[in-house]
């Protein structure tokens, strides 16, 4: 129980998400994730705009994509952000 408080980003607002020139403004990839099986790759959103436009927007790519390894199309895409998955990034030097 208990309220989790979630990171706050203009990209996780359901309302206004990121769209392919703010990938590519930010200097992002596109994480794709298969909810079937798993696999899991990034694709640079560049080449996309060619075909889907600058704002086509992030969350909807996934009903563009089909898995490699089981061809199903239950695909979720998200920004890749660098820091995703707790922030204990330890750097040196
Ligand atoms: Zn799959």
């Amino acid at each position: 129980m208990g309220w989790h408080k979630r990171q706050q980003t203009k990209s996780n607002d359901p309302e206004n998400p990121a769209t392919l020139a703010d990938m590519i403004q930010e200097g992002l990839s596109i994480f794709c994730w298969c909810n079937r099986c798993g696999h899991n790759s990034t694709v640079d959103p560049v080449p996309l705009t060619n075909v889907l436009g600058s704002f086509f927007p992030v969350p909807e790519l996934g009903r563009r994509m089909r898995c490699s390894i089981c061809q199903t199309r239950d695909i979720t895409t998200r920004p890749a952000w660098p820091n995703h998955g707790g922030g204990q990034i330890a750097r040196h030097g």
